[in-house]
């Protein structure tokens, strides 16, 4: 299946050869050459290795009897520096006994020829070695292939395509960790829903080309206020978002939501069939807590979608956080409120200790 016709001029070789006597390694070389591959020479075991490492050859031709290491020695030391790889070694040795063939093969090599060899021999061997060869090195590319085609493929299984956000089977595997983290730390988790107002109104009015840019547009608006390395906005479906926000106390993402809305007021896209507002906007239902051994995603994403149907029959264009009990609007006037009574030297109101904290270093409320 992986074998295209071979042609039938391969290409040359980088040969290392290594034998310690000089004329011999002179006649090799002078055929090899002949036959247009380039030649390293090297006449002991260490000169074979450094040379073997500093010029990655195609091929080795690799004497036995050495002075110091033989040349199975020098086959083991280059199988070993290969790590994956596979350089084609061909022994070539006087000795013409089988158990030396045995010991060549097992130390590395993959063929022994006896000395002298003759000319068309050494060609003939050269091109079986090199079509080995390349057929490795298509295994290789089609390794690599693929192990990229995999990620490609891992990452689209996890991104909506059409606005480059993780997706819902994302967003749940995400939720799930980040419950078991703020369960771990005590600290508090923030589940937002929302969905954009009317958005079936805006693709019959501009079309779906205009809604798919609409979804867009909202995907990256949330990516942009999402700063925190932790916050996760996802397509959750349709016209709605998800947004696991971290870290993030009931008045954080109250704030959250409110810089939300007044950024979509901000950019003002405008929403021809809305009945709230002459632009795009966005209802959304917030819950938000310090995670128990019972609190599981499902009860956390059922919680956010019952603050969302809130947050819609309260008119729309704004969030409602179950724990607060309120919606972004009563929530701006709330804040106002709470900064007279604390300005006055007043008591706060109860339940509204979060309000009254200082300033939030983020738009989350915490760092
Ligand atoms: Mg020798």
């Amino acid at each position: 299946m992986l074998q295209a016709p071979l042609p039938t001029a391969l290409p040359p070789l980088r040969i290392l050869v290594v034998d310690d006597q000089a004329s011999t390694r002179e006649v090799l070389s002078a055929q090899l050459q002949f036959a247009g591959h380039a030649v390293e020479e090297a006449d002991s075991a260490e000169s074979a290795l450094q040379a073997f490492q500093r010029h990655r050859p195609d091929l080795v031709l690799l004497d036995v009897e050495m002075p110091g290491h033989d040349g199975y020695w020098v086959a083991s030391q280059m199988r070993a520096a290969e790590a994956g790889g596979w350089t084609p070694i061909i022994f070539l040795s006087s000795l013409d006994q089988d158990h030396c063939l045995w010991q060549a093969i097992e130390s590395g090599g993959d063929d022994y020829l006896v000395k002298p060899v003759s000319s068309t021999v050494l060609q003939a061997k050269l091109r079986a070695m090199q079509r080995l060869r390349r057929t490795q090195s298509r295994l290789i590319e089609l390794s690599d292939e693929l192990r990229l085609a995999n990620e490609q493929l891992t990452r689209l299984s996890h991104e909506d395509a059409l606005t480059g956000l993780p997706n819902r089977r994302s967003f749940d595997a995400r939720l799930q960790q980040e419950i078991l983290a703020a369960q771990r730390e005590q600290q508090p988790l923030t589940l937002v829903l929302c969905d954009i107002d009317f958005f079936k109104g805006y693709n019959d009015s501009l079309g779906h080309v205009a809604g798919d840019a609409c979804l867009q547009r909202v995907g990256s608006l949330l990516q942009g206020i999402c700063r925190r390395p932790r916050d996760y906005p996802a397509r959750y479906g349709g016209e709605e978002f998800a947004l696991i926000l971290p870290l993030t106390p009931r008045s954080g993402a109250m704030t959250f939501a409110r810089a939300v809305l007044r950024t979509l007021a901000l950019t003002a896209m405008p929403h021809p069939s809305s009945s709230v507002a002459p632009h795009l906007t966005l209802s959304g239902g917030i819950t938000t807590c310090i995670p128990d051994q019972d609190t599981a995603v499902e009860g956390l994403i059922r919680r956010a979608d019952d603050a969302l149907y809130a947050a819609k029959s309260r008119g729309r264009n704004c969030f409602f956080s179950f724990e607060m009990q309120m919606d972004t609007r009563e929530q701006r006037s709330a804040s106002r409120t709470a900064a007279d009574f604390q300005a006055s030297g007043r008591a706060p109101l109860s339940g509204f200790g979060d309000l009254l904290s200082p300033a939030p270093p983020s738009v989350n409320g915490q760092k």
